[in-house]
């Protein structure tokens, strides 16, 4: 089965790419390297012993994308493409709306007339917006706070629409929560350029001596110890997320959303001492103040992941935080 994977350089896409062709997949990477580096095919393929097929393509260009579907015969799609930092979507809006719409709009149209009719998109936990209390449930209302978050929520409807006019399709949404960790290996993981917004990359940074000290954002919220809770999953326990949606892909039609997380709450500080003592290094920081539109805890209920994908998030902080370490070390060590 050959699976075309947008976005297959980047840090969940290039995850996801290594469990597929361990699982017998054949893949096609679509990705622009805007935000990932060229070599990462490369790691892939150190890993697993097999090579994807490359298309260096905006995904939002019909033509070029045309020409993947052309060439290949392509059984799903796992659309990961898009920009993803929620700051920058608040100062330039129209170039998140331009990517993250136009590259799924283009690849609808492109799949409609090859008829691919399965899709698996990376949604998000922001959908959930601020109103909700957690657990969240798949059956809430979503809304978002900013441009990042809306066109998660559009491509949602988007793809709602779509599967209701056309009966044979299907649309799996999965809102992942916060994806941390490395692969094992030390050859793939959370590598932004410049200096990190998330707080696991950042936190490796301290650790690594690149970055003097983590400001945590924040220690008056209404938490256990003031600092805000997320649900903070394994990138290999979530890239396995998108194997199990391929295979509910295959057996319904429709658009159906899951979350993906562990259930679990896990504080700034929390995180931060499980990384000092797993890994046996410092992480110097200091109490700031809070960060705009942060909310105190962000955790899934993934019941229903649980049950009709039949996967569960096994891996835990103290792995994710190991996996993170290696990784920058084995960075560092490359030069
Ligand atoms: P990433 O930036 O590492 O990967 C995205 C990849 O898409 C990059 O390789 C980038 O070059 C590529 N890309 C972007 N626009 C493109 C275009 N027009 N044409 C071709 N390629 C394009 O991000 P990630 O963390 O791997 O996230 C993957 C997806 O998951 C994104 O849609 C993101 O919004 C979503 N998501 C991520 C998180 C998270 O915490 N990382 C949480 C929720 C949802
Ligand atoms: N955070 C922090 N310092 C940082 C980066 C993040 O204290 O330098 C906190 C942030 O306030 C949030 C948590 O860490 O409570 C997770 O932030 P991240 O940006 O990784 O994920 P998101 O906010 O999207 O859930």
């Amino acid at each position: 089965m050959t699976i075309l994977v947008t976005g297959g350089a980047g840090y969940i896409g290039s995850h996801t790419c290594v469990e597929l062709l361990q699982n017998g997949y054949d893949v096609i990477i679509a990705d622009n390297f805007d935000n990932s580096s060229p070599d990462v095919p490369e790691r892939i393929a150190r890993i697993t012993g097999k090579t994807p097929k490359v298309y260096a393509i905006d995904v939002s260009d019909g033509p070029a994308l045309e020409r993947v579907f052309t060439e290949n015969a392509i059984d799903a799609v796992i659309h990961f493409a898009g920009l993803k930092a929620v700051g920058e979507s608040c100062r330039i809006p129209l170039r998140y709306y331009r990517n993250n719409l136009d590259t799924t709009l283009t690849l609808l149209e492109t799949m409609e007339r090859h008829g691919c009719a399965r899709i698996v998109f990376s949604s998000s936990a922001t959908v959930y917006g601020p109103k909700n209390g957690c657990p969240y449930t798949e059956d809430m209302d979503t809304s978002a706070t900013n441009p990042y978050g809306w066109t998660k929520v559009m491509i949602e409807q988007i793809l709602r629409d779509y599967c209701a006019a056309n009966s044979g399709f299907s649309a799996v949404l999965l809102r992942y929560f916060n994806p941390i960790g490395a692969h094992a290996s030390g050859l793939l993981g959370d590598d932004p350029n410049g200096i990190p917004n998330n707080l696991m990359p950042y936190v490796a940074r301290v650790a690594a001596g690149q970055l003097p000290k983590l400001t945590v954002f924040g220690n008056d919220y209404p938490t256990r110890d003031g600092t805000c809770l997320r649900d903070y999953l394994h990138v290999v326990d979530l890239a396995k997320g998108h194997l199990s949606a391929l295979e509910y892909a295959a057996a319904h039609t429709g658009a159906e959303a899951f979350n993906l997380g562990t259930g679990d709450g896990v504080s700034v500080l929390e995180l931060v001492h499980a990384f000092r003592k797993v890994n046996g290094v410092e992480v110097p920081y200091v109490i700031g103040d809070r960060r705009d539109g942060d909310l105190a805890e962000v955790y899934a209920n993934p019941t229903r992941a649980n049950d009709a994908l039949h996967w569960r998030a096994e891996k835990s902080v103290d792995d994710m935080c190991r996996d993170a370490w290696h990784f920058i070390q084995t960075r560092v060590a490359e030069g």
